[in-house]
């Protein structure tokens, strides 16, 4: 008990590990506040930086594809579809578990996963 007491204690002084993102403080609406910091009338609180390796939305080159199509066979979920006609693929984020083989798979890197992680929209697409 007297060291989780003194843990707390602790803990009351330190500066917290997480970020107020995107806002210091709770604002009234959060698609308020977006609305209103794209106007440029609310300033956006950033986000720590995400660490090497994060594996945010997978961004696809696809003047690189060369359509062989190893991606579509490797990934779990669906979420690549071979376009047969141009032989270049199409991704769905929304179906999309990050595993990574895709992106580990692909033999010119047309695949590659970026630092994005606010993914969140009222579309699927
Ligand atoms: S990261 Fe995994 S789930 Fe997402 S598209 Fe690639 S293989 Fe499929
Ligand atoms: S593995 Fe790469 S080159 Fe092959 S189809 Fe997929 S994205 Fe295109």
């Amino acid at each position: 008990m007297t060291a989780m007491l003194r843990e707390l204690l602790k803990q009351l002084f330190k500066r917290p590990f997480t970020n107020k993102f995107p806002s210091k403080r709770i604002p009234e609406s959060v698609n308020g506040f977006l609305e209103k910091a794209e106007k440029g009338k609310a300033k956006i609180n950033p986000a720590i930086p995400v660490p090497e390796g994060f594996r945010g939305r997978i961004e696809y080159y696809r003047e690189k594809c060369i359509g062989c199509q190893l991606c579509t066979k490797v990934c779990p979920a669906d979420a690549i579809v071979f376009l047969p006609k141009e032989k270049k693929v199409e991704y769905h984020l929304f179906r999309c578990s990050f595993c990574g083989q895709c992106v580990e798979i692909c033999p010119v890197k047309a695949l590659e996963f970026t630092k994005e992680f606010l993914l969140a929209d009222y579309k699927k697409d």
